[in-house]
């Protein structure tokens, strides 16, 4: 589940495109997220050894100090943590919110 969604098959493949993943409208249909049940699905499945559900969490409350604590700045942003979420909830985009913001504000305090 890597990568990121494309609303449009005019999108042109590049070399740095390594799978293409079609689903129909009822697979691509996301149901509506819920609370965390703190089960781990996201820890086990993150490749980088992770926290998702906490890294998502501090994004969410825009703490994103905490969220660097946790090394949001290492994710890969490969999906697989939202994949496995038995309550859908949306980790990586949350996590790719608090990298960009890390990372901005890494490069304004050089
Ligand atoms: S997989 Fe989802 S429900 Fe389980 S700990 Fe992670 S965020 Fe929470
Ligand atoms: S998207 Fe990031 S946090 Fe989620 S499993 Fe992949 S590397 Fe880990």
């Amino acid at each position: 589940m890597m990568g990121i969604a494309q609303y449009t098959d005019e999108v042109p493949v590049i070399k740095g495109t390594s799978g293409i993943l079609v689903l129909n409208k009822k697979e691509a249909n996301i149901p509506e997220h819920s609370n965390c049940i703190l089960c781990g699905k996201c820890v086990d499945a993150c490749p980088v050894n992770l926290m998702p559900y906490k890294i998502a969490r501090f994004s969410l409350l825009k703490n994103f100090d905490g969220a660097d604590e946790y090394h949001a700045t290492d994710c890969i942003e490969c999906g697989a943590c939202s994949y496995v979420c038995p309550a859908k909830r949306p980790l990586k985009e949350s996590i790719s919110v608090a990298k960009k913001e890390i990372l901005t504000r890494r490069k304004k305090a050089k």
